[in-house]
């Protein structure tokens, strides 16, 4: 019984996923299709191309994230620096930090162990919570960046923010596919970071409080050195 229980909970999960899959997606191509047709039919305007391409460009991000859970085999686990993968995001999102005021601190313990990762997935899972720190301070701020070792030979990355917070009554949907309270959000970020992190004997959690701020923290299991 626990089994058929878990089978159904599973493909219920997986129905739910689909569903939302689905509607992400047609949004848009029902975009695309409304646009096509006009297009077909003499009309011609470069702002149609612009929507056109912003349609396109919404599909592929949809995409390219779920693409995350769709093939977690043959990737390579190797010994990699977390400093050194922080320091890339950190550099990749500078830019959108400096235009919204926002300043990054790092406070990184040396020496760190190495982890066993693939990096370009962990570097994903930085990428999406440091976006989504600096997302939450329209008006600036500081966004602090920390990794330690603990004492049972793990991994601390905290990312520290002061930004929007999130509300108690949301906390426990963060993560859940496509939720998201942004204009713009795809709600996939959390969702494909968690399944990385769990993916890497990890865990992630998340603390926040509204109007003052949010902490994400990320365990992972260091290697011996
Ligand atoms: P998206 O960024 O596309 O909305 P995510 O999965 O990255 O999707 O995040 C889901 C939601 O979690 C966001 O829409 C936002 O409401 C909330 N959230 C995540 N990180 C933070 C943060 N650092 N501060 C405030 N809210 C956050
Ligand atoms: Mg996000």
């Amino acid at each position: 019984t626990e089994e058929l229980l878990r089978k159904s909970e599973m493909l219920s999960a997986v129905g739910q996923l689909a569903a939302g899959i689905a509607h992400e997606i047609r949004n848009p191509l029902t975009a695309l299709k409304g646009f096509t047709k006009l297009m077909g039919t003499g009309g011609h305007n470069e702002s149609y191309l612009a929507i056109m391409s912003a349609e396109l460009e919404r599909i592929e991000e949809i995409v390219s994230e779920l693409l995350v859970l769709a093939k977690p085999q043959a990737v390579d686990y190797l010994p990699k620096s977390v400093p050194s993968i922080l320091q890339d995001v950190i550099m990749l999102l500078d830019t959108q930090a400096i235009i919204s005021n926002v300043e990054i601190e790092t406070e990184i313990d040396e020496p760190l162990p190495y982890v066993s990762c693939v990096e370009n997935q962990l570097k994903q899972v930085f990428i999406n919570v440091l976006k989504n720190s600096v997302e939450a301070m329209p008006k600036g701020g500081t966004i602090t960046v920390r990794a330690k070792r603990t004492e049972d030979r793990r991994l601390r990355v905290s990312f520290i923010d002061q930004g929007l917070g999130i509300p108690e009554s949301k906390l426990a949907r963060i993560g859940e596919p496509f939720f998201t309270t942004k204009n713009k959000g795809t709600g996939l970020g959390l969702m494909v970071s968690y399944k990385i992190i769990e993916n890497h004997q990890g865990t992630m959690q998340i603390s926040s409080k509204e109007g003052v701020g949010t902490t994400v923290e990320i365990l992972l299991p260091a290697l011996s050195s």
